[in-house]
């Protein structure tokens, strides 16, 4: 393990899990990014891709002392909570399982995810979970006042941004190099099209800081401008304006995530190419990819 952060995709679609030939390619498993700093896990969302990382991390990880695992919840949206009664280390004693997530005001974020293994859901309980298994909620008050915490040697932020029911981004810090995962978010209400947050945007102005500067910005792109037409307020944003925004806040990596269920690879093929072509030759330059599941990248 580094003390570089070493970042793996494992679900990188957006709204339903997509298997099939036609999206081989980037993948069909729901939100999941698995980042090991500091020999530490920070997992992003507990998508349906959450399942394969957690075969991976119990073939890996030591039998004789306790493996930490952080898991940050962007949102508790189906396609960013489904994978996890089948994410094996929960179930195990060698896992201590640290669980970040919002709270709401009226609903306990534990009853969330214990409500997804209802027996009306799911055949086994999360009382079944093995693991030591720590709920740590993030409160309203936190996010609004921009407060840290430290993680494992790790300062981790957090951002609220603009998506039905709510949902936050993450960005985790060392030594200089920042990493932000700030997905299911409807930028195209808080910027106009030249990338500027609106002046009575909070959370566009507050968003633009969060990101700048990042060395890495893991973000939905979900839609085409064409698309983002008839979906406004659904709480995704289109790429032509993550891309705008992400290059004007001076971020070095952007990994468009959060695929759209109908966008095929070559669908996606061609769209990226359009973007790859168009930033790298831009000044200052800036590295957009399109997230896909196996993809590995080095800070
Ligand atoms: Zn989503
Ligand atoms: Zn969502």
């Amino acid at each position: 393990m580094s003390s570089r952060p070493l970042i793996t995709f494992w679900g990188t679609r957006g709204s339903i899990a997509t298997p099939g030939r036609s999206t081989e390619k980037y993948g069909g498993n729901t939100s999941c990014v698995n980042v090991v700093w500091e020999n530490r896990h920070f997992i992003f969302d507990a998508g349906t891709g959450i399942r394969g990382l957690g075969v991976e991390i119990m073939a890996g990880s030591p039998t004789a002392s306790k493996t930490e695992i952080n898991l940050l919840l962007s949102h508790t949206h189906w396609d960013h909570i489904q994978g996890m009664p089948f994410f094996q280390p929960a179930y195990s004693p060698r896992f201590r399982l640290n669980i970040w997530g919002q709270e709401k005001r009226d609903v306990m974020l534990e009853s969330v995810l214990s409500g997804q293994m209802d027996s009306n859901y799911f055949p086994v309980p999360m009382s079944a979970l093995g693991s030591d298994l720590a709920v740590h909620p993030i409160s309203a008050e936190t996010i609004r006042t921009q407060s840290s915490v430290q993680v494992d040697g790790v300062k981790v932020s957090f951002q609220e941004m603009d998506h039905p029911g709510g949902s936050i981004a993450f960005r985790l810090e060392k030594d200089g190099t920042r990493l932000v995962y700030a997905t299911d978010n409807e930028l195209n209400r808080q910027f106009d099209a030249d990338g500027n947050p609106f002046p009575d945007s909070e959370i566009g102005k507050a968003y633009f800081e969060f990101i700048r500067g990042a060395d890495l910005l893991i973000a939905d792109g979900q839609y085409t401008d064409e698309e983002y037409r008839s979906k406004v307020g659904w709480g995704h944003t289109s790429v032509s304006l993550l891309s705008r925004i992400a290059h004007k806040a001076g971020v070095k990596h952007l990994a468009v995530y959060h695929h759209d269920p109908m966008h095929t690879d070559s669908f996606l093929d061609s769209l990226s190419s359009e973007f790859i072509k168009r930033y790298k030759e831009s000044t200052p330059s800036m590295e957009i990819l399109w997230a896909r599941e196996g993809l590995t990248l080095q800070l």
